[in-house]
């Protein structure tokens, strides 16, 4: 075999890709380039750097090294072209959007998507002529029936997607999309590139944002944007740079010391995950467990197909509707009353009493957020304190 062609692994991709070729002094970090602008050895060469020629840096809202690391990084993880940092996860949701929606289009998605991402098509987008049908995606027929021909541009789903955990068959959306000639966008922040790569189904372009399991520590908000081809990315780049949405190269730094340690946290926290959700299907308080890891989730053949693993978010009900989740997120002391996800600590949260409690009880029902429903995000703690501080709450329900 050829040296040179042996296949670098995931793990090795989360802690190796994107360091510098040519590192300063030596330094084994990628360092925090912290500078507004790149001065230019020649005319020539400035000139070259802004016709593309040279790929040079020019000032930092277009480029800067320590973000171009984390986006070889990302990019090389998800298998794809090239990577575009973000300063948010909705800042890489709205510059796809501006890139590849005109005025007079339409875009199918997800229902459940992460809701700001909705609003922002809905209320937004909408102020410029765009026009959007949101449906469940886990039936492709939904999809199909969407569909407005020549208008339809495309097709954004999340899966796994809230609140319980839903799943979307990439390949198959991806064919529907192709066959269509509209192009398939992933929302992947749920499942991380460690688990779930798109582009490999199919996918043009994947989102993330950066803040969830990626960046892993509840410390950095952050997004990035991978293209499949150069195409793509020579048709997103540009948008990214006049609007603004870049990131700064001391976010990217955090987050490259966050995804180096991806692998590890994503296997530490799907195994608690794993056992509590097997826990949870016992405990005499409990109704009723979605985790895309039990055999009776009504997709698990999808996961097989589309994921490397189960992931680490479980939603489940609790006896006493309303009262009984208020009662699990008054007691816990482990886990953490808050929104987000992905972080090696592990969350806990109640939308009908919290999140969405302003939404009338028929329309959250109509999305799938029951009275009962609890979301957890399962972090790296030992499993038996994990176990134990729900036990304790569980039991304070009546
Ligand atoms: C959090 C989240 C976003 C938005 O990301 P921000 O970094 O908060 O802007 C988008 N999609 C999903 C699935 C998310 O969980």
């Amino acid at each position: 075999m050829e040296e040179e062609n042996l296949p670098i692994h995931k793990s090795t991709k989360a802690i190796h890709a994107g360091n510098l070729k040519k590192p300063v002094f030596g330094e084994v970090s990628v360092p925090i380039f912290q500078t507004s602008t790149f001065s230019f050895p020649s005319a020539d060469e400035g000139a070259a750097r802004f016709s593309g020629d040279s790929d040079g840096f020019i000032y930092t809202r277009m480029g800067n090294p320590t973000t171009r690391a984390l986006e070889e990084c990302i990019a090389s993880l998800e298998n794809g072209y090239k990577g575009m940092a973000t300063a948010s996860g909705m800042a890489a949701i709205t510059t796809v959007f501006l890139a590849l929606l005109d005025q007079g289009t339409h875009m199918v998605g997800t229902a459940s998507v992460y809701g700001p991402t909705r609003v922002v098509v809905e209320n937004e987008l909408s102020r410029f002529g765009i026009a959007s049908t949101f449906v469940d995606t886990s039936n492709l027929d939904n999809i199909e029936k969407a569909i407005q021909k020549p208008d339809t541009r495309i097709i954004y789903i999340e899966t796994p997607a809230n609140p319980i955990l839903s799943l979307t068959d990439i390949e198959a959306v991806a064919h529907i999309a192709h066959k269509n000639d509209i192009l398939l966008v992933v929302d992947n922040t749920f499942a991380s590139p460690f688990l779930q790569r798109p582009l490999e189904q199919g996918a043009d372009i994947v989102i993330h944002s950066l803040t969830k399991f990626i960046n892993g520590h509840s410390d950095v908000v952050g997004g990035i944007i991978i293209a499949k081809d150069e195409k793509l990315y020579r048709k997103i780049k540009p948008v990214l740079n006049l609007f603004g949405g870049t990131m700064d190269p001391h976010q990217a730094w955090l987050v490259l010391r966050g995804v180096r340690t991806l692998p590890l946290r994503i296997e530490k926290a799907q195994d608690n995950a794993s056992r509590l959700a097997t826990y949870l299907l016992n405990h005499p308080k409990v109704t009723w467990v979605k985790y895309t890891g039990l055999p009776d989730h009504p997709q698990h053949q999808i996961v097989k197909k589309q994921m490397d693993g189960c992931g680490t978010m479980i939603s489940f009900g609790v006896r006493n509707g309303l009262e009984g989740g208020k009662i699990v997120m008054d007691n816990v002391r482990l886990f953490t009353l808050a929104v987000s996800l992905g972080g090696v600590e592990s969350l806990i949260e109640h939308p009908a009493s919290m999140t969405h409690a302003s939404v009338p009880r028929e329309e959250r029902e109509l999305a799938g957020i029951r009275d009962e429903l609890i979301r957890v995000s399962v972090g790296c703690e030992d499993f038996e304190d994990l176990k134990n501080d729900l036990d304790q709450a569980l039991f304070k329900i009546p």
